[in-house]
């Protein structure tokens, strides 16, 4: 069913507690927590506790799921003081595009002065 935990997916199984993370903010419908090989200072990934496969797939099958990511990336910019300097809010899609787990997440990055890509 849609957005059921995947056994085999690393993100449902840090949501579900079986692979340690660094955790900054839980909430009920998201966990926040630092990326394992972090670009800048501040990155954090953002993630729904529901199992989508990408930012798109979450958005067709759970809108309110996005909105809690999004308003989610800006309460850990806000703990992670990155709000006055700027920080950027990235979703891969797809392998070309970077994309490597394939569980919604979101990339928050901040901390440094993060090169202009659009
Ligand atoms: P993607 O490349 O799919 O947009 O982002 C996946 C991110 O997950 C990468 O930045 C990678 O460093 C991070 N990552 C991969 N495995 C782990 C892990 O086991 N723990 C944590 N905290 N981050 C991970
Ligand atoms: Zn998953």
């Amino acid at each position: 069913m849609a957005g059921e935990a995947q056994p085999d997916c690393l993100f449902c199984k840090i949501v579900a507690g079986e692979i340690p993370a660094t955790v900054v903010r839980e909430t009920d419908t998201t966990v926040a927590f630092r990326d394992i090989n972090p670009q800048a200072p501040t990155h954090v990934l953002v993630i729904p506790r529901v199992h989508y496969a990408n930012a798109a797939e979450l958005a067709a099958g759970d809108p309110a799921a996005v909105v809690d990511v999004l308003r989610e990336a800006g309460e850990v910019a806000a703990k992670e003081k990155v709000v006055d300097s700027g920080y950027r809010i990235v979703f891969n899609t797809g392998p070309g595009a970077g994309q490597t787990v394939f569980h919604a997440h979101a990339h928050v990055l901040g901390g440094r002065d993060l090169q202009r890509l659009v």
